[in-house]
């Protein structure tokens, strides 16, 4: 005891001492900055992402996907944004380019006024969603840049909570899903595409690769929700850890019944876009799966996380095939997450950027200010 209260006394003095000069600090640092205004210029330009795999889902095959990479640049800051199309969600680069095209910053001076700017730009029109994305990020990387930080700092995120991302085994051959789980043992955790008439054999083949957890993404392949429920146990007991997903997205009451009886966590996808849906899946879904594409950015996204752990709900942080600039940003939402699937900047050959590691399976986030990038 009396060692702690010398300790404290000693401390106090040095806290004391130190105090004039903490002062000044904390006075300096409380003078009201002048915000920087300016202009901001969008530019925007199209890119396909090669992949390294044919890619396979329930529905559909591709071997790229066409993106389109957008900037912010402002009183010599630049932030990076990316909107990423797979064919299927119905946005294109011309989409993007004519939407894009649409927007005038010039009626904006301050890019902290993020609300009126993603407002206005979220306004110009319905759809878009992934264009409406590229410019959110673009506008976090350039605000995170302005105040120096991460935006996982700025939100008050813990980095050290980061989830295992997994890392999506396509559907394909017996002998190639095996060479795909044996390039991947480096992850703690594996997705598998499920929704076919083979599952049960492309999880024994997975099974008689590896033992690592699966993660199970049906894209809402099964249609009969007594077999989903059947296939689920035997799913448990084969060592899947979550089902996304599982049945057509508007069969909304068959959803809530396989939810209330599954020994697994179910996570809508598909049926969970935007905000408001976020609502809607609450007794649905014990989970969202959350992606910046669907839900036009950062800023939305983050209030889907807080709203859906609000409701009880478990989060996931998913992506489509994008560079490390969509992914990297989305990480900084992923302390939030339970599961994590952001492994589209692993599947492409081309990637432009370097952002986010994965060590030892974990998101790593870095300390470079707003979505963590830097170009290659
Ligand atoms: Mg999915």
């Amino acid at each position: 005891m009396k060692t702690s209260r010398r300790k404290f006394i000693a401390l106090s003095a040095v806290a004391a001492a130190g105090l004039s000069t903490v002062t000044n600090v904390i006075a300096n640092s409380q003078v009201r900055q002048k915000p920087v205004l300016g202009k901001m210029k969008l530019s925007f330009e199209p890119y396909n992402l090669a992949l390294r795999h044919v890619f396979t889902i329930a529905g559909s095959s591709r071997t790229s996907t066409p993106v389109m990479l957008t900037r912010i640049d402002f009183s010599g800051f630049t932030g990076f944004g990316e909107a990423s199309m797979p064919p299927y969600l119905g946005e294109t680069q011309e989409t993007a380019s004519k939407f894009l095209s649409m927007i005038d910053l010039s009626g904006f001076s301050d890019p902290f006024q993020m609300e009126d700017i993603l407002n206005y730009v979220d306004n110009l029109g319905e759809g878009n969603r992934a264009a409406k994305a590229s410019v959110d990020i673009a506008l976090h990387d350039l605000v995170g840049k302005l105040i120096g930080q991460p935006w996982y700092r700025i939100w008050g995120l813990n980095p050290e909570l980061t989830p295992n991302t997994s890392f999506t085994i396509g559907i394909d051959t017996a002998e190639v899903v095996k060479q795909k789980v044996n390039e991947a043992s480096a992850y703690k955790i594996l997705k598998v595409k499920l929704g076919r008439e083979n599952d049960r054999e492309m999880i024994q083949t997975i099974r008689s690769a590896t033992n690592v957890p699966l993660a199970v993404d049906v894209n809402q392949g099964w249609k009969d929700k007594d077999k989903a429920l059947e296939m689920i146990y035997w799913l448990k007991e084969m060592g899947i850890v979550m089902i996304e997903q599982p049945l057509p997205k508007e069969r909304i009451d068959d959803m809530a019944w396989l939810t209330a009886r599954s020994p697994l966590p179910i996570f809508g996808d598909e049926s969970v876009q935007r905000l408001p849906d976020v609502v809607k899946a609450a007794g649905v879904y014990h989970g969202i799966n959350i992606k910046l594409m669907k839900c036009t950015g950062m800023r939305e996204a983050f209030i889907m996380a807080k709203t859906a752990k609000s409701l009880g709900m478990k989060v996931m942080i998913g992506c489509m095939t994008e560079t490390s600039c969509a992914i990297s940003a989305a990480a900084q939402l992923s302390p939030l997450a339970e599961f994590a699937d952001l492994d589209g900047n692993l599947l492409i050959s081309n990637d432009l950027y370097s952002g986010i590691q994965i060590k030892a399976g974990k998101i790593t986030l870095s300390d470079l200010p707003g979505i963590g990038i830097v170009k290659i």
